[in-house]
């Protein structure tokens, strides 16, 4: 068992959950016998907490060829998409998933769902709509425009349930010369300010530039992507204390970029080498991160492998992936690590993620609030009245 905590492994471990808790996790040997509990025996499985996806979408998978067209689909295809795409996530071991940015509050109304146990899927963390300005970027956003839209959009989105505000304020790919920021200062300021007014967070789509100093010095609370930090911006976000969600795929997985527009397509394999370098300095230079799979599904143990290939520690994309997304959504009470009073979100795989980053892809059995959501043929289940 990696229990999430950055402690060393627990060999022949055994977890015991009442209700949707952990009451206790540890050695075996260690922990007492329940009268009347129910056994799942899971053979050699090595558990984690489960993960949590800290950037992705409900209904669009841009590993689709047609996704841009499928972005202006009915609400009702985007939900049945949405269903279908938050089950990939759950039986690939994500069982929180931050959801940056949706249309018409589709987020809200599966979270609901989620919550009252009609809907199987991950427990969600969710934007409303994400808000970007009309020139900007952000093909799953609204555009707001001045500081009184902005303001009016985060109150509207905190109204509908927003439990974080996104906003987007660069462009994906680099263009030519400085990275021009979408979103005026003032306007930055507004949606941060607001947002925490609320209680509540704020992130930001940036891909470096002044567009992230504005966010820091706004006091966001993390950025996304960074594809195209500087060592001066790693370095602010270090001294601010602040969050990097990496989301590696969009330029480093050949699927993704099959699937785009030529041009778009283009454009990003220009810029693969320099955002893999940046990524991997921002890394290297000690920013604090967590991870995201941005509207592709049952991916993100693909994601964590790009974490180590882009120099991070098979021990720093697991943390990444389950304690540090935790983090992120103000969650870290409640899930990211495998600890008494915890929520019982379990994931069991086959193999040594610690020694194999891959192993996270051989998902044995999911585990969410306490209930058995996905298991492959050969785990056991036994009921033991002793
Ligand atoms: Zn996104």
């Amino acid at each position: 068992m990696i229990d999430g905590t950055d402690r060393p492994p627990i060999e022949r471990p055994a977890i015991l959950v009442e209700g949707d808790r952990i009451a206790a996790a540890g050695r075996r040997e260690d922990l007492r016998r329940v009268k009347g509990a129910r056994e799942l025996d899971f053979g050699d499985a090595v558990f984690l907490p489960g993960l949590v996806d800290c950037h992705n979408h409900l209904a669009a998978d841009l590993t689709q060829k047609d996704w841009l067209s499928r972005l202006g689909s009915t609400d009702a295809e985007l939900t049945l998409n949405a269903i279908s795409n938050m089950s990939s996530d759950l039986r690939s071991g994500v069982t929180t998933l931050r959801c940056l940015g949706e249309r018409n509050f589709l987020d809200m109304a599966c979270k609901k769902a989620i919550e009252s146990g009609r809907m199987l899927g991950p427990r969600l963390v969710v934007a409303g709509r994400s808000i970007r300005s009309t020139h900007g970027h952000g093909f799953l956003a609204s555009p707001f425009d001045g500081p009184e839209e902005v303001r009016r959009a985060v109150r509207e989105n905190i109204k509908a349930g927003a439990n974080v505000i996104k906003i987007l304020t660069t462009a994906t790919v680099r263009g030519q010369g400085e990275i021009r920021s979408d979103y005026s200062k003032e306007e930055i300021f507004v949606a941060v300010e607001e947002a925490h007014r609320a209680g509540i967070r704020a992130t930001a789509h940036c891909i470096g530039g002044v567009a992230l100093e504005w966010c820091l010095e706004a006091g966001i609370d993390s950025i996304e992507h960074g594809y195209f930090i500087t060592d001066r911006e790693i370095d602010l976000l270090i001294k601010r204390d602040r969050w990097l969600i990496l989301t590696p795929s969009p330029y480093l997985m050949e699927e993704r970029l099959e699937a785009l527009p030529l041009e778009m397509a283009e454009a990003f394999r220009r810029g693969q080498q320099e955002a893999g370098e940046r990524m991997a300095a921002a890394i290297k230079g000690g920013v604090k991160f967590a991870v995201g799979s941005d509207a592709i599904h049952g991916r993100l143990a693909q994601e964590m492998e790009y974490l180590v290939k882009l120099g991070a520690t098979e021990r720093q994309a697991i943390i990444a992936g389950t304690r540090d997304g935790a983090r992120v959504c103000g969650l870290e009470q409640d899930i990211g690590t495998l600890e008494p009073g915890r929520i019982a979100d379990i994931l069991a795989i086959e193999g040594n993620p610690l020694s194999d980053i891959q192993a996270l892809q051989k998902v044995k059995a999911v585990i969410c609030r306490g209930k058995l959501s996905y298991s492959q043929q050969g785990c056991r289940m036994t009921s033991r009245s002793k």
